[in-house]
């Protein structure tokens, strides 16, 4: 098949990309960047802004059989929930989806995949940790906690009218928090898998860890390998949705942190701060996905967490090999504002400094 992924820059794209180029397909890959941190697999790669409907027309110069549009503004709690985004986030997002769509219907595209979000959920009902309410139902009366949940809402709406109004058949997935190696971890940019991860690989073995919120939050996260089966098994079915695509194992962010501790074999002091937290519990609720797709995760958080930590170790690894081998030090490529994600200190010697590193923030994952 000939298939086009937007977003193939990005974290889930890129593995996307990867999992159709091994299953044999012909694909296109677009994005404002290529992948940070490997070479995308994809045949052709478009660099460009699908905010733009003359480059999305160029984009979709064809009958692609299937699009993936997975391109968004979005990032972890620390660039959803503190609202400096709110404008972009909505404007971007919307303009990429109107876009595609309407690029769509002049080429008579057959099928559209569109990454929604657990954003979507009423805050109403994820009040009580313990007790989230994410089934696919109870997505109205509309609540999100944020303007990325509204966007998303909005875009759901959107795929749906088209495929009513213009033939279109489309897919909806509410992804729940996926994780995994090649995933931002530094950029402002990082959920809480990847903040975590990062921030006890960087601590002094006895150290402190930050952690916005009083750590009791609950979250399911679901690893990149099974979230592109749940995709694909959506994909080839004949179900539209939206369907939760996401994993029902759900833990504190405590529960978390101890996680990876106990990966990392380290131990640390939690202390918690003030930051953006999102809603106070959020589960996926896999009843639907289960009886119409026939599929669960299979892989469980621990699973997935291992190698997402020691992928991180490697980043830091890298960043501390080109820091050594470098005359004058940088500092590893953390924010420039480092109050809220943590920067390591920079040595006054021609040594990085791994021991001083200080871990703070934890962004936690919408
Ligand atoms: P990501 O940020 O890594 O990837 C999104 C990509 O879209 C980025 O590479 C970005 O450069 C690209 N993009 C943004 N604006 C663009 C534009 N104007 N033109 C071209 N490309 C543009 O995010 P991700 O984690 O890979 O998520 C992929 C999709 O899944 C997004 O739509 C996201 O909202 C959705 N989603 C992800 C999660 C998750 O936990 N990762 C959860 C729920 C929903």
């Amino acid at each position: 098949m000939k298939i086009l992924v937007c977003g193939a820059g990005g974290f889930i794209g890129h593995h996307l990309v990867r999992r159709l180029k091994k299953e044999g397909h012909w694909v296109r890959g677009c994005d404002l960047k290529f992948p940070r941190f490997s070479r995308s697999n994809a045949d052709d790669f478009m660099i460009g802004d699908l905010r733009d409907p003359y480059f999305v027309r160029q984009l979709v110069d064809q009958r692609f059989d299937e699009i993936y549009q997975l391109a968004a503004d979005m990032g972890g709690a620390g660039y959803i929930f503190t609202g400096e985004n709110d404008a972009d986030v909505m404007h971007n997002s919307a303009n990429i989806n109107l876009n595609m769509l309407d690029a769509c219907r002049k080429r008579a595209i057959p099928k559209i995949f569109y990454s929604s979000s657990a954003c979507i959920y009423p805050e109403y009902n994820q009040m009580d940790p313990d007790n989230p309410n994410c089934a696919e139902h109870t997505a109205y009366p509309a609540q999100p906690d944020s303007e990325y949940g509204w966007e998303k809402l909005f875009s759901e709406r959107l795929y749906l009218a088209y495929m009513r109004n213009h033939g279109i058949a489309v897919r909806i997935a509410r992804y729940h928090n996926i994780f995994g190696p090649e995933g931002a971890w530094n950029d402002g940019k990082e959920k809480a898998p990847a903040a975590i991860c990062r921030k006890v690989a960087i601590a002094e073995e006895g150290g402190d860890i930050q952690i916005w919120g009083d750590g009791k939050q609950t979250r399911s996260f679901l690893y990149i390998d099974e979230c592109l089966d749940g995709t694909f098994r959506l994909m080839r079915s004949d179900f539209t949705g939206p369907v939760n695509i996401g994993s029902e194992e759900m833990v504190t962010i405590d529960g978390l942190v101890d996680l990876v501790l106990t990966i990392a074999n380290k131990r640390l002091n939690k202390v918690y701060i003030k930051g953006p937290t999102g809603v106070r519990g959020r589960n996926s609720n896999n009843s639907l996905v289960q009886q119409k797709l026939c599929w669960a995760p299979g892989r469980s958080l621990r699973e997935g967490l291992a190698p997402t930590y020691n992928w991180i170790l490697g980043q830091l690894a890298s960043c501390f090999r080109e820091a050594l081998s470098t005359s004058s030090v940088r500092s590893i490529p953390e924010r420039s504002s480092s109050t809220r994600l943590g920067s390591m200190s920079k040595p006054t010697t021609g040594t990085p400094d791994f021991a001083n590193a200080t871990a703070t923030g934890s962004p936690i994952a919408h």
